[in-house]
């Protein structure tokens, strides 16, 4: 269903500042990069290395201004809005290079200022501004909510909620909720007890386990600055199936509540982040999904469907209503790939365009270019042929992190090990199918070791400084071409 633009926000707010960001841009060309996905999908990893690639001289190949050597310098400038936290860049890129160890993820919004001198190919200089915005995809998928009524969006979320893998669960929240009834007097621990269980529910389906990833309201699972207050404090109730919440009821409490989560959470989201976006990259762990099988996967296609709803809504209404084109560049890029042997990075891809086709088709009008990738922002392995028995297998080559476990056994942070990361199909249709063909990565054959979910540190670099060398990667050069690439002519 479409969504009004004045359902969202007050236009004219909006149209005020495009009018400023339009002057703005025209004499500093700026890009306004969203960086987005959900939570453990790779952000932080990703915009870390992006800008350190580009300060510090990655091997960018594919990244064309770059590997042509028209971009003199890239070089951090201050944070220009006051109101949002910086992206802690420094701070994470010691955490990567010096302790080996992946930084604190994203859980708020942040945002970050590149400034990019560069030589247009007919030799003028110009400089082009980035600005990196990061923000959680749960809050992205929270915009749908604005066109449901609460009791809407309640009768979907237990809808929902029945389905496997969800229902097993939802069954302590599901008990509570049998004991709630809608029209009896509002009562705040009952609200607090019936939200806690559903977050707790919703916790447990975001577990890599389950991977679930369409978990709305997002601030359940990423409450930013604002938890426990009360427009978090809203739980889904059976409700009859016709007429209105009693006045002093539980319902009535509830449906306010969740008019409140709009206001103070959904609508500023858009207003002071989402509208202003004009280039976005959505990163997914579609690893994590298919490890955790058919019913991940297919939550994945309803989650990324929803985000690139909202990307449609974003763009095609402030078309007609303002200065510029808002997002006209979306990449889907599914992330850790160095999880993967290299003759299964297009099947990665291949699974993620499938995962999108549909979406994507309907965004088509749109205008937006779309594009898919797998990628490793920060590449943690090698690879390596390994013997086993008479064969020679292609392998991966990692330290697994200290702590991790695999077959009773707990690795210490300094072991490399080679694991057999198994293959993609050619096909990904039966992934989806749920008919048995494919359930996880297969296991490493050798020790019958489940390494799916190892986590692998950080790889060593030559000089372990901050200011040393760039991170190794994998195809982080396609995705920089298509995001900024044309911006850079
Ligand atoms: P965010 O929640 O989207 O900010 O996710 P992060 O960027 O913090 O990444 C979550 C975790 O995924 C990290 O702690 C790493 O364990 C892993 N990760 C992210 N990117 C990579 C990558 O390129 N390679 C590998 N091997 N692991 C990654």
């Amino acid at each position: 269903m479409a969504l009004r633009l004045s359902d969202i926000v007050d236009e004219a707010l909006l149209s005020a500042r495009a009018l400023k960001d339009y002057g703005d841009h025209f004499f500093n060309p700026t890009v306004r990069l969203g960086v987005t996905g959900l939570s453990r999908a790779g952000k932080t990893v990703f915009i870390t290395a992006l800008i350190r690639g580009l300060t510090r001289g990655g091997r960018f190949p594919v990244f064309e201004p770059f590997a042509s050597g028209r971009i003199a310098r890239a070089r951090l400038e201050p944070q220009p809005d006051d109101a949002v936290p910086r992206f802690d860049y420094e701070n994470h890129v010691r955490t990567l290079v010096e302790q080996r160890r992946w930084p604190d993820s994203t859980v708020d919004v942040s945002e970050l200022r590149l400034v990019i001198d560069y030589q247009r190919p007919n030799g003028a200089d110009r400089t082009l501004t980035l600005d990196i915005v990061d923000y959680p995809g749960e809050w992205l998928l929270d915009l749908p909510l604005l066109h449901k009524t609460y009791a809407e969006w309640s009768r979907e979320s237990l809808g929902l909620s029945r389905q496997r893998p969800r229902a097993r669960l939802a069954e302590p929240w599901h008990a509570d909720l049998a004991t709630l009834h809608a029209q009896e007097p509002a009562d705040e621990q009952a609200a607090l007890s019936a939200a806690r269980l559903f977050t707790e529910y919703l916790r447990a389906c975001r577990d890599e386990r389950f991977a679930m990833s369409l978990l709305p309201p997002g601030r359940f699972l990423m409450p930013g600055n604002l938890a426990g207050s009360p427009a978090l404090t809203f739980a889904p109730l059976d409700l009859p199936d016709d007429g209105a919440a009693p006045e002093g009821s539980l319902w009535a409490m509830m449906v306010r509540r969740y008019e409140a989560y709009k206001d103070v959470v959904i609508r500023p989201f858009f207003r002071d982040h989402f509208s202003r976006l004009d280039r976005q990259v959505v990163l997914v762990d579609a690893l994590a999904a298919f490890n955790a099988g058919p019913e991940a996967l297919v939550d994945l296609e309803a989650a990324l469907a929803g985000i690139l709803d909202c990307l449609r809504i974003g763009r095609s209404t402030l078309l007609s209503s303002l200065f510029r084109p808002r997002i006209d560049r979306i990449l889907f890029a599914a992330t850790k790939a160095d999880h993967l042997h290299h003759s299964s990075h297009d099947r990665l891809e291949a699974v993620l365009r499938r995962t999108v086709s549909r979406a994507v088709a309907r965004a088509a009008d749109t205008g937006a270019d779309i594009d898919v990738v797998a990628l490793s922002a920060v590449r943690a392995t090698r690879e390596a042929q390994v013997q086993h028995g008479r064969d020679r297998l292609p392998s991966i080559l990692g330290t697994p992190a200290p702590g991790e476990r695999a077959d009773g056994e707990a690795f210490d942070g300094l072991t490399e090990v080679a694991t057999f990361p198994g293959d993609l199909p050619d096909d990904p249709e039966p992934l989806f199918a749920g008919n048995g063909a494919f359930h996880g990565l297969s296991s490493a054959p050798a020790q019958g070791t489940d390494f799916r979910f190892l986590r692998f540190r950080p790889p060593p670099l030559e000089s372990g400084e901050a200011e040393g060398p760039a991170l190794p990667h994998i195809r982080l050069d396609r995705a920089l071409q298509f995001l900024i690439g044309d911006k850079l002519q």
